[in-house]
């Protein structure tokens, strides 16, 4: 199957072609085969299927480098007699609340309903960190499922803790492996597994030893130093800081991912760089949980791989992006920063990031990339060119302004109507598993 797609105007993110005020591209075999000007690839390409961009934006499918799934139900939901004080009380009252309760079907639509809003959002890999104490067996296996029938690409993990228990955390840690190693042997290039772990402060130094011996090849996917509570647990059980015991105890690397790091110092930095650990930066979801502000830009200067990611928060990356361009201006008082490395991190970094996993290029349209391409409608009412395109995202775009999806080559989404599967039907039992959720957690 190939398909063409063209008469738009191309952002590539390659620095040797970054624009092309007409183009079009040829995707075969789930890759990018040519890019080029519209007409001459037409009539070169006749058999390939057309697809009109009518003058709008085409790009590169967009990264999330972290995500939660299982918290989609959480939409609306009033948790009686929660009232949280701080992070601590949110994690508990509300996301392991809800976690506990979770079945196989609620990960399972909880996936369709992220992952559906991933692709409306233009968003063509998705990083997730899983939790769901309720039904650990098979839950990363039933959300792989649902990413392999919308056809998205994703690499998945479950979050191990100590919070409920030994024969929990053993469960959880070998749901991890048995997903690792179904991975392995799959080569479609379209699932990864890694090894979760939920946060330092809900992991003893045994069970982090014990993800070791499990983890095969993948590197971790942690939350570090998200809240304070995270550093001062360390410190007092522990007697060093987060990423100083990850160091420790062989958890960093250039295959990990470290979530968050608001609450770290030069030093932890330093580890991160020296392993070539990869960081990413949430900042809805820092400045909701009212956890404080990661420094973004220091961590970034130092050379870590920093990315972004949503954290549960939202599907729609460009959101995240207009998030973290202002959060530092806010923070330092200093309008003048972040308007280079915000871009880097979104549409460098996470790529970057993905292909630590993913073999084909990813977040790029080139020869040879993966052919994730999206068609956004936006029509600049300024000059555009390589030069500003990322300023015309930040002030004139957000996630709906994506109207096609692909993914490996595949028309998933087309002028904003879901072609992989009968999406109304899916949200109407979504609903129906959320509400029974519902009555579950405050039954
Ligand atoms: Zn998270």
């Amino acid at each position: 199957m190939s398909l063409l797609v063209g008469n738009g105007k191309v952002v590539t993110r390659d620095e040797s072609r970054p624009y092309l005020a007409e183009g079009c591209l040829y995707l075969e075999d789930g890759s990018i085969k040519e890019v080029g000007d519209t007409k001459e690839l037409r009539a070169k390409y006749p058999e390939a299927e057309w697809v009109d961009a009518q003058g709008r934006l085409i790009m590169p499918g967009l990264i999330n480098t972290h995500h939660h799934i299982y918290s989609a139900f959480a939409r609306g939901l009033s948790i009686r007699g929660y009232s949280p004080k701080n992070f601590d009380d949110i994690l508990d009252g509300m996301w392991w609340t809800i976690d506990r309760k979770l079945n196989l079907e609620d990960c399972r639509y909880s996936a369709y309903a992220t992952y559906l809003s991933c692709i409306r959002n233009g968003v063509t890999t998705v990083f997730d960190h899983h939790a769901s104490y309720g039904a650990i067996e098979g839950s990363l296996f039933a959300i792989a499922d649902v990413a392999k029938e919308l056809g998205i690409r994703t690499c998945l993990c479950y979050e191990v803790s100590d919070r409920d228990g030994r024969a929990k955390m053993e469960e959880a840690v070998a749901e991890n492996a048995a997903f690792i190693q179904a991975c392995a042997k799959d080569d479609s290039d379209m699932l990864y597994g890694m090894m979760g772990l939920h946060a330092a402060f809900t992991l003893s130094d045994e069970t982090l030893k014990y993800c070791a011996k499990h983890k095969g090849d993948a590197g971790y996917h942690i939350h570090v130093a998200e809240g304070l509570s995270d550093v001062q647990d360390s410190l007092k059980k522990h007697g060093k800081r987060v990423v100083n015991r990850l160091f420790d105890l062989d958890i960093l690397g250039p295959k990990t991912l470290a979530i968050h790091c608001v609450h770290i110092n030069r030093e932890e930095m330093g580890l991160l760089k020296s392993t070539d650990t990869m960081v990413v930066h949430n900042p809805e979801s820092n400045m909701g949980n009212a956890i404080g502000c990661e420094p973004m830009l220091q961590i970034f200067n130092e050379g870590i791989l920093l990315g972004l990611g949503t954290d549960g928060y939202t599907s729609d990356m460009i959101e995240s992006y207009k998030v973290a361009n202002i959060l530092h201006k806010h923070n330092l008082g200093d309008p003048t920063v972040a308007w280079a490395e915000v871009p880097a991190m979104l549409f460098e970094n996470n790529a970057k990031i993905a292909n630590r996993y993913f073999k084909k290029p990813l977040g790029i349209i080139k020869k040879g990339a993966a052919a994730d391409v999206i068609i956004c409608d936006y029509d600049p009412l300024t000059p555009m060119d390589g030069g500003n395109v990322n300023s015309h995202i930040l002030f004139g775009m957000n996630g709906f302004s994506v109207t096609h999806t692909i993914i490996g080559g595949k028309m998933i989404m087309a002028d904003r109507q879901i072609l992989a599967a009968d999406e109304a039907e899916l949200m109407a039992e979504s609903r129906k598993q959320a509400a029974a959720l519902w009555q579950r957690i405050n039954g």
